[in-house]
């Protein structure tokens, strides 16, 4: 029997045009919002009523980048470069970690996202299975990829480069279809072409998204250019990477060309303003590739290089960061900066069912 609930007297989160919040009545019906509005529905009969007078109900929180097991390293190796607190810090321990180790960092994550209102995020890492069933047991919404790093053997790489697709292929609609999956070479700078040309041909043929970060440091893109004749954006694009729907982290580094680029190929951008703040990455082109009408969503990424999984942290530093940057403090209005925590964020993860209260 499909389970009836309806919120009497609420106030909602609409982010419509002309008007951000309606005063009324929501119907879910299962897990399904059937109707919202300001007159009451006309059957009411059969539904368990919660009295919604001065609560505030809103999207949940889509968190689009994020290495959850990192909790486990939170605080390890602060106030250091991104090469160097990878290399150094991260890449070391995260060698050391068993899959009972990314279960439970992953878990302790969760727990987190939950506590600040967030019901859906991306993960990329790997024992990818564990952060799948820390999603089915905890009720959360979760979009996962096994992140691969191509800097080892070419049979390295297709052990890694297999683990990737039977993972994406076996979890794919689990959890009750909590569970979609992505195809995810790491980064240009830590994948060579011909290999991420393979993740491009997985992502085809399993018809998936592909996730990967890009241009977060000017180091990262001047050695692309010095490495393969060009910006990231040219060397993916030439890759094949955007004949996929993609998802890129951070796109901090960008020309207007490079921009325009996204735009055609609807790229979506994951913006981290914390992550980046705190690896002094720089600041992203945010209201220049909103205005180009790319989508941009927001992520805290990983716990240790943000460090928290505050969505809401995220929302004030994207609409802060940018005003104080260009100087204009309509860059990113409060609307728009919950909208990329929100809606935004569903879009740019490929699912239209979820986002906003409509
Ligand atoms: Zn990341």
């Amino acid at each position: 029997m499909t389970k009836k609930w309806i919120v009497k007297n609420g106030t909602f989160a609409v982010l419509e045009e002309g008007r951000s919040v309606l005063k009324g009545y929501m119907v879910v019906e299962d897990d399904r919002i059937t109707y919202l509005g300001e007159k009451a529905p006309e059957s009411m009969e059969d539904a368990d009523t919660i009295d919604g007078t001065h609560l505030f109900f809103m999207p949940g929180l889509v968190n689009t980048h994020g290495h959850a097991a990192m909790s486990l390293l939170r605080g390890y190796g602060d106030d250091l470069a991104l090469q160097v607190w990878l290399q150094e810090k991260m890449w070391p321990m995260e060698a050391k970690f068993t899959a009972d180790d990314v279960y439970w960092g992953a878990s302790l994550s969760v727990v987190e996202m939950i506590k600040g209102g967030t019901t859906t995020f991306v993960d990329m890492y790997d024992h990818m299975d564990q952060v799948a069933k820390v999603v089915q047991d905890s009720g959360m919404r979760g979009v996962l990829t096994r992140g691969v790093i191509g800097l080892c053997s070419a049979q390295e790489q297709m052990q890694k480069l297999s683990d990737a697709i039977a993972f994406a292929k076996d979890w794919h609609g689990q959890a009750g279809g909590r569970i979609t999956t992505m195809i995810s070479p790491h980064a240009p700078y830590t994948c060579p072409p011909d290999f991420i040309e393979k993740f491009v041909q997985a992502a085809h043929d399993l018809d998936l998204p592909i996730h990967t970060h890009m241009s977060e440091t000017t180091t990262e893109v001047a050695q692309n250019v010095e490495d393969y004749g060009l910006r990231p954006v040219a060397h993916l694009e030439k890759l094949g990477v955007f004949s996929r729907p993609t998802l890129l982290a951070h796109a901090v580094h960008l020309t207007d060309e490079e921009i325009e680029v996204l735009a055609r190929h609807q790229v979506a951008v994951s913006h981290n303003p914390g992550s980046n703040l705190k690896l002094a990455s720089g600041i992203a082109r945010v209201p220049d590739l909103l205005k180009a009408g790319v989508t941009v969503s927001l992520g805290t990424d990983g716990p240790a290089s943000n460090n928290n999984l505050d969505m809401f942290e995220e929302m004030r530093l994207a609409a802060l960061i940018h005003k104080g940057v260009s100087g204009d403090p309509t860059a990113i209005p409060a609307s728009e900066a919950l909208r990329m925590g929100t809606e935004y964020g569903a879009k740019s993860i490929f699912l239209d069912q979820i986002g906003k209260l409509a």
